[in-house]
C-alpha cells in the first residue's frame, strides 16, 4: 500500500527507506542485541553511529575542517538564545535582518539577552520580499549578523549569500538545510532544527567556526555553551540518541541519492512546478515576491476563502496531507522537502487544477 504524500511544515515527512532501515533495525541495531534507544551514546555502537554521521554529514555539506558539527537539543527556538548568549559580548550589539516569524521570534530572543539591532526589515509590507541590499543598514562592528535563509511560515527564501565582509554571518537554516550546495565557508554559524530536511523533532544541528567557540557568556548555561558541546563531541550530557541514529539515515540516503546537487535540482523543479500551477490560474495565489520565493514552503491562498475547509478535506481524502497554511497567515502551505518526491508534487497540482474546474 502506498503512503499518502504529506506536506507538513514540520515535523515533516522523512524518506520511506529511512523509515524501513529504521524499522529493520529497530529491535536490534546491527547484531548489538538492542535498539538504538536502548544504548548508551558513551558505548562502541553509538560512537559509531555518530561519527559515521557527522563525517556523512561533513561531506554532503563540505564542511570544512576548522568548523565544528555539533548534535544539540532544543530545537532552532533554543539556539534564538544560546547564540547571543555564545557570540555577543557586554558591549557589542548583534545585527538582523527581519523578513519573516522566524526571524522576528529570533530578535526578540536576543534582544532579551543582550543588544540588538535591526538591519532591515519588511514587516511593514508583510514579509513578502526581502529589503533590498542597498537598503540595509549594517553595523560594521557587529559581533555577527543573523538572518533566516528560508521563512517556513511566509515563503520567503534568500536565493543569494548576503555579503557582510568581516562580520559573522548567522542562519537559522531550519527549514532550508541541505535542499541545495550549500557554501558553509560564507557563515560563522549555522543552526538548524532537525524535523524538516535532517530528521525527527528534538535534534538542532549547529556548524560553527572554530574561532566563534569559547566566547559564551559567563552566564552562559554549560550546556548550551558551543566550546563544551564541541570539546564533549555533542555529549556534555546525553544528546538525542535515537534521532541522531535516524538522520544519519537519512544523509546516507542523501549520499545515495547523489548528494546536494542532485537534490537542489529536483527541488527547484519541484518548485518550479508548483509555482507555475499557482501563476497559471486565477484561482490560486501566493503573495511573494518572484526573486524569493521558496523552494521548501509554498504558502497559497484560494480566491475563495470559504472554500478552504472544503480544499482541505478534499485533498487529504485524495492522499495529500497537511496542506493547512500556519494558523498566522491563513490559507494553505505546501511543503515540500527533500523527502517529497517528484511525484508528490505533480499529484498536488493535478488535485489543485481539479479543485478549480470543479469550484472555481
Ligand atoms: N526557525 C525556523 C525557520 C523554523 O521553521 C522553526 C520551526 N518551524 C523554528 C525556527 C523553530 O524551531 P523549533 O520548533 O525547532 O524550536
Amino acid at each position: 500500500m502506498s503512503r499518502p504524500y504529506n506536506f507538513s511544515a514540520g515535523p515533516g515527512a522523512l524518506p520511506e527507506p529511512v523509515l524501513r532501515r529504521a524499522r529493520e533495525e529497530l529491535l536490534d541495531w546491527r547484531g548489538s542485541g538492542m535498539s538504538v534507544m536502548e544504548m548508551t551514546h558513551r558505548g562502541k555502537h553509538f560512537a559509531r553511529i555518530a561519527e559515521q554521521a557527522e563525517a556523512d554529514l561533513r561531506s554532503l555539506l563540505a564542511v570544512p575542517d576548522d568548523y565544528r558539527v555539533l548534535f544539540l537539543q532544543g530545537g532552532a527556538t533554543l539556539q534564538f538564545g544560546a547564540v547571543p548568549l555564545n557570540l555577543l559580548a557586554p558591549g557589542q550589539s548583534a545585527d538582523y535582518l527581519l523578513t519573516g516569524a522566524w526571524s522576528k521570534k529570533a530578535f526578540g530572543e536576543a534582544r532579551r539577552l543582550g543588544l540588538a539591532r535591526c538591519a532591515a526589515s519588511s514587516e511593514t509590507t508583510g514579509f513578502t520580499a526581502i529589503p533590498p541590499r542597498a537598503s540595509w543598514e549594517l553595523d560594521p562592528a557587529a559581533a555577527y549578523l543573523h538572518y533566516t535563509p528560508n521563512e517556513t511560515i511566509g515563503g520567503v527564501e534568500y536565493h543569494w549569500l548576503p555579503d557582510v565582509g568581516e562580520v559573522p554571518l548567522v542562519a537559522d537554516m531550519s527549514s532550508t538545510i541541505l535542499s541545495r550546495p550549500l557554501d558553509v565557508r560564507a557563515f560563522g554559524l549555522i543552526y538548524a532544527g532537525a524535523q524538516k530536511n535532517v530528521g525527527p523533532a528534538g535534534l538542532t544541528l549547529v556548524i560553527a567556526r572554530d574561532e566563534l567557540l569559547g566566547r559564551a557568556s559567563p552566564t552562559c548555561p554549560s550546556v548550551l555553551d558551543y566550546r563544551l558541546q564541541a570539546e564533549a563531541d555533542s555529549m556534555y550530557n546525553t544528546p538525542c540518541t535515537f534521532a541522531w541514529y535516524v538522520a544519519g539515515l537519512v544523509f546516507a540516503w542523501l549520499k545515495e541519492r547523489g548528494g546536494l546537487a542532485a537534490m537542489g535540482q529536483v527541488n527547484c523543479r519541484k518548485a518550479e512546478a508548483l509555482y507555475a500551477a499557482i501563476d497559471g490560474s486565477s484561482f490560486y495565489s501566493n503573495p511573494v515576491a518572484a526573486d524569493c520565493r521558496s523552494w521548501m514552503n509554498v504558502p497559497f491562498t484560494l480566491a475563495d476563502p470559504t472554500l478552504d475547509a472544503t480544499f482541505l478535506a478534499e485533498s487529504a481524502r485524495s492522499g495529500l496531507l497537511d496542506l493547512k497554511g500556519h494558523r498566522s497567515v491563513g490559507g494553505m502551505r505546501a511543503s515540500i522537502y527533500n523527502a517529497m518526491p517528484e511525484e508528490g508534487v505533480a499529484a498536488l497540482v493535478d488535485f489543485m487544477a481539479d479543485f478549480e474546474r470543479r469550484y472555481g
